[in-house]
């Protein structure tokens, strides 16, 4: 009878147990890339980036997020700077563990950070990670923000006005196609647009003020209001009506770029988005020279 409700109880406990672990470990949100889409990847990158690297360059590339997943962009992010490395352009790391930021030692070996579509990025419990990422640029780093990665730092207003803008909702969603045009047709980190303007489908955020400021940036990309689809949309906040895209910026001694881009999947596999942001990319390594100086409109 003993050895009976025993093995009940065994019966019983392993799915129990088996439950507790998969808590434990939440299934990974990002999915792996599939062979068809590395070589997708591949093709479109090609064996060298647009500029030679004036020196070795290392590059931190992190994808934390706090709030929304941006599951395949960041794996397709991710995915496309780890073939961009084989170019020889630059070596990636890439982590998600905050002590990458945090350990002021380690941050300092690289010459530039990605944010790839992180969120919510918690910096109360981290609270050395916005110094030492602001420290990081001023001392004449790069800092490459894709999408989302203008979802954090609410409570960091000096972070926020780094990256210069901030999420406020996005009336054009990713279910849309949109128009976008060129406010420095010239710039190398537009070269991939080839002077024109263009439509894609794509979900773009609205950026707050502050910390969003034209004045104080190099928008390179913005939403084409004479669109009627893109002009139309609902939860416009901006009275004037200024939706940058893509942009880069001074900081101190470093180099910015944001670009509102990459939402999903789309971006990457898109050779126009994907060498915006690869030149984008180059530009806060130092590699990509650009005009940078902000251009009012
Ligand atoms: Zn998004």
């Amino acid at each position: 009878m003993k050895s009976a409700v025993m093995a009940a109880c065994a019966a019983l406990m392993v799915p129990m147990i088996a439950g507790v672990a998969q808590a434990q470990q939440a299934p990974n949100p990002i999915p792996a890339v599939p062979a068809e889409g590395v070589s997708q990847l591949e093709a479109l990158i090609g064996n060298a980036l647009h500029a030679k690297p004036a020196k070795a360059r290392k590059l931190l590339v992190f994808s934390k997020c706090e709030g929304f997943v941006h599951g395949d962009g960041i794996a397709y992010g991710n995915k496309a700077l780890e073939l961009a490395a084989k170019t020889g352009a630059f070596q990636a790391d890439f982590s998600t563990d905050y002590a990458a930021l945090t350990d002021k030692a380690n941050l300092f070996k690289y010459d530039a950070v990605v944010l790839n579509n992180t969120t919510r990025l918690n910096a109360k419990d981290n609270p050395a990670m916005v110094p030492n990422l602001i420290e990081f640029v001023k001392s004449g780093r790069g800092l490459c923000v894709i999408h989302s990665g203008a979802d954090n730092f609410y409570d960091s207003p000096d972070a926020a006005e780094m990256v210069g803008g901030q999420f406020d909702g996005h009336p054009w969603g990713g279910g849309g196609t949109w128009a976008f045009k060129l406010d420095d047709p010239k710039s190398p980190l537009n070269q991939a647009f080839e002077g024109k303007s263009f439509k894609t489908g794509e979900e773009v955020y609205q950026q707050k003020s502050p910390p969003y400021d034209r004045a104080k940036l190099h928008v390179l990309v913005s939403l084409d209001l004479s669109d009627p689809a893109t002009a139309e949309t609902k939860d416009q906040k901006r009275a004037d009506k200024d939706f940058a895209v893509s942009w880069i910026r001074p900081f101190g001694e470093g180099r910015v770029f944001y670009t509102s881009f990459a939402h999903d999947k789309r971006a990457f596999l898109d050779k126009a988005r994907l060498w915006h942001i690869l030149d984008g990319l180059q530009y806060t390594l130092g590699d990509l020279k650009a005009d940078d100086k902000p251009a009012a409109k």
